[in-house]
């Protein structure tokens, strides 16, 4: 689903369920946005599906100053095997708008871990993860609730844990919400970490970065955007 208004994207989720649970799935997408004066509903069958047992596990970290954040999510990099300057490159990206002219873009950006090259086609489009859902969602939800933390982490948690499955190395994500400052660094060394802030309040710049090998591209956009996979579990 994505929801507009006045022209301007307002809301977006995708869900991968079971048959019997399409019709109130589609009802619970349609009453997600607050307003719009546009939504596009897009129903489509998977053939599909591979289980993958549990997500990256979570932990979180909050610093005093976005420069004590960043600096430790350069190291959360470093740590996952990005090179220093390849991982300061990507920082320095989502703080500009890695978009043209400085823009927010609608999906990732694929930077090459060895020279810190872009290797996304479409530089305003980026790569999307799709195709990936928790097999029980609303138990998710209610442990990350009870835990502290919203939907929005049950998203970008499921969506992180497919990104380094299908070969990311790492990912450096902050919103573009000017309201949300926390972001994270996933890989498979350091899990998902949470980090506060990685941006001022009012920021209205935010993005993806996934860190990848040139040689995994053609593998790694192709699982990014057509294998479905559903998520069993949290870890312990
Ligand atoms: P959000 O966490 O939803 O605020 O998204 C932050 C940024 O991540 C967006 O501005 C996009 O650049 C990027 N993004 C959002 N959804 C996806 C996705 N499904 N796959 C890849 N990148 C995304």
């Amino acid at each position: 689903m994505r929801a507009s208004l006045g022209g301007k994207h307002v809301s977006g989720a995708e869900r991968l369920v079971g048959e019997p649970l399409l019709q109130e799935t589609v009802l619970e997408l349609l009453r997600r946005p607050t307003s719009f004066d546009q939504m596009v509903l897009t129903v489509e069958k998977v053939e599909e599906v591979s289980l993958i047992e549990t997500s990256l596990p979570i932990s979180s970290r909050t610093f005093e100053s976005v420069a004590d954040a960043r600096g430790f999510a350069l190291k959360l990099l470093t740590d996952s095997g990005v090179p220093p300057r390849t991982a300061e490159r990507g920082l320095r990206l989502l703080a500009e708008g890695a978009g043209p002219g400085g823009s927010v873009m609608r999906g990732a950006v694929l930077m090459d871990v060895e020279t810190a090259g872009r290797l996304e086609e479409d530089p305003q489009r980026g790569v999307r993860t799709v195709r990936v859902d928790w097999k029980n969602r609303r138990a998710i939800e209610r442990t990350l609730r009870e835990r502290g933390m919203t939907s929005r982490t049950v998203d970008a948690l499921a969506l992180a844990t497919k990104n380094i499955l299908c070969g990311v190395v790492a990912e450096l994500c902050w919103s573009d919400d000017p309201d949300y400052t926390t972001g994270y660094v996933a890989s498979g060394k350091v899990g998902y970490v949470r980090i506060d802030p990685l941006k001022e309040r009012g920021d209205p710049k935010g993005g993806r970065i996934y860190f990848i090998r040139k040689q995994d591209l053609p593998t790694l956009v192709e699982c990014l955007e057509k294998r479905a996979f559903l998520i069993e579990s949290l870890p312990d």
